[in-house]
């Protein structure tokens, strides 16, 4: 259901940081799933925004293979589309002050944390990510389907975990890595706790590199895979 802009790690910079959307023709929106150092070069290279009419950017955390094009995107929907996108965040205080330095003008976005945010229903789990920010996942209802999108965590929440394991999410997207650290999820840890009757509904994605993705298949996850 997602398409990715990119499905690489802060360093995988080859394949571009991890990045994905969901484009509605009917209406002509799109959502937008983290805006990373590398995604609006590739936003523009697709000429993805030629023919939108609603941009909205759903952020996990403000890490810059997360966040560090948003600045670019949000003027460009100023200057060049006219249009007035929406970020959605559910730390509007922090987001706002982010792009404030960053000199985007307040009023040419709007703000709203996923409660408000009215499109599709998205609610946001904490993840256990950095020790100086916070980061965030996402269960949305997009299209009839239930997603988790885990942005950038270290473990799968139990609630989450629960909810993939009695059919409750359709499309599972979980960032991993084949290190042991407390950013992301170990590749053999995942291995681990998802039954594999569940892993035709995992997807991973953020690969340190080809071995990892190879690795995923290898154990019977399906991969994100750039366009
Ligand atoms: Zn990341
Ligand atoms: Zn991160």
């Amino acid at each position: 259901m997602l398409k990715f802009l990119g499905n690489g790690s802060c360093f995988n910079t080859e394949v571009g940081n991890n990045s994905c959307y969901y484009y509605n023709p009917e209406d002509k929106s799109i959502l937008l799933i983290d805006c990373g150092e590398s995604v609006f070069e590739r936003i523009m290279k697709r000429k993805l925004l030629g023919n939108v009419q609603t941009v909205d950017i759903l952020i996990t955390h403000l890490h810059s293979d997360h966040a560090g094009s948003l600045p670019s995107l949000l003027f460009a929907c100023q200057f060049g589309l006219q249009i007035k996108p929406t970020v959605i965040y559910p730390e509007k205080e922090v987001i706002s002050d982010y792009l404030r330095t960053t000199g985007n003008e307040q009023d040419e976005f709007l703000l709203a944390t996923p409660e408000e945010y009215e499109r599709f229903d998205i609610r946001y789990v904490r993840q256990n990510h950095s020790k100086f920010i916070n980061a965030f996942g996402y269960l949305l209802c997009i299209d009839g389907k239930t997603i988790y999108y885990s942005g950038d965590a270290h473990d799968i929440n139990p609630e989450i975990l629960n909810k993939l394991n009695v059919g409750e999410i359709d499309e599972f997207y979980q960032d991993v890595t084949r290190y042991d650290n407390s950013a992301h999820l170990n590749i053999d840890r995942l291995n681990e706790i998802v039954l594999p009757k569940n892993r035709d509904k995992v997807i991973c994605m953020h690969f340190d590199d080809g071995f990892t993705k190879e690795k995923a298949r290898e154990l019977g996850f399906k991969c994100a895979e750039t366009e």
